[in-house]
């Protein structure tokens, strides 16, 4: 993908949220996700502000819209933990 400041990249958990191509370390309203080129590149892995690796904060997004497809982080924060592995 061609990286101009002027465009956007869709969110990576939710792929909802547009966030500037540009690393801003934003925080995606839909899911949570901080916008964070390191964590974006390497998927597997949890480092930076997003305390969980972007596969692992892939899945937990996907139960969580399993449970409550309203959800959306900026109004309902996350969820806790135990009310998304006792599904
Ligand atoms: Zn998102």
């Amino acid at each position: 993908m061609t990286k101009f400041k002027h465009e956007y990249v869709l969110c990576p958990v939710c792929q909802k949220h547009k966030f500037p191509v540009i690393v801003d370390y934003s925080d995606c309203p839909y899911c949570g996700w901080c916008h964070d080129d390191v964590s974006e590149e390497e998927a597997d892995i949890a480092i930076g502000p997003n305390h969980l690796s972007l596969n692992d904060f892939r899945t937990r997004y996907r139960r969580i819209i399993e449970q409550n497809p309203s959800f959306y982080y900026k109004r309902d924060g996350y969820p806790d933990a135990s009310d998304i592995e006792n599904s």
